[in-house]
């Protein structure tokens, strides 16, 4: 792709041109005193990649939760070999908790949430679990197919707003890819609009980095509800 600026040159216009890059090149032409600009982008050089590109096969950076409702089923196909757990407390909305001195925990009840990787209208999902349907599925995955493996076709299901989620493993499909942890924790974090991990990264790593994180955050969290409790809210 080549691109071409045409200007007039004024006798106080100043170019800086770079050619030691190589990237751009200049020529004049005399008799009307007008300058064209070639804009040849290269590969390989040593300015490394150009910034503002975009690289439309990655799609959208986020994964929709699949949270199933009172009288809804649906189905999906398992990514991941296994939950990814975190704890979370609930002030209106829910926060991640970081365990290691939270000012939360001593305000608000712990109550942990876990995650699954899935495919589901062909995109692929998180489907968020309380603990009590995590371990119902986590137990039959376990019993009767050797645990949790990608391909899986879940079956998900909620009779009432109080039930938990009944799920049930249907059938399962082969040489489906299982998403990498660090990726799923990763998709999960930026639900709470922490930080992605960085390449390289381990779950330990990723984790460490981001209880620092949380940790500050929920003490400002805990001391805008002390204000709200000593105001009477
Ligand atoms: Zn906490």
């Amino acid at each position: 792709m080549y691109s071409v600026q045409v200007f007039r040159l004024t006798p106080k216009t100043v170019f800086f041109v770079p050619f030691e890059t190589s990237t751009w090149w200049t020529m004049t032409f005399p008799p009307t005193r007008t300058w064209t600009r070639l804009c040849v982008p290269q590969e390989n050089t040593t300015l490394g990649k150009i910034m503002f590109s975009n690289d439309s096969t990655r799609g959208s950076n986020r994964w929709h939760v699949i949270r199933v409702r009172s009288g809804c089923q649906t189905e999906v196909i398992n990514l991941s070999e296994a939950f990814f757990p975190i704890t979370t407390h609930y002030i209106g909305h829910t926060v991640p908790c970081c365990l290691d001195n939270c000012a939360l925990c001593d305000w608000k009840p712990q109550r942990g949430l876990f995650y699954l990787a899935v495919y589901c209208l062909s995109r692929t999902m998180m489907l968020e679990l309380g603990a009590q349907s995590s371990g119902h599925l986590e137990q039959h995955a376990k019993l009767m197919h050797h645990g949790l493996r990608s391909g899986q076709v879940i079956r998900c299901q909620r009779r009432g707003q109080k039930q938990p989620i009944y799920t049930e493993i249907t059938d399962c499909q082969q040489n489906v890819t299982a998403v990498a942890p660090i990726d799923l924790a990763s998709k999960v974090m930026a639900l709470y609009k922490l930080p992605c991990s960085n390449p390289g990264d381990t779950i330990d790593d990723y984790s460490s980095r981001l209880a620092g994180i949380v940790r500050i955050r929920n003490e400002r969290l805990a001391l805008e509800l002390k204000k709200g409790v000593s105001k009477g809210l």
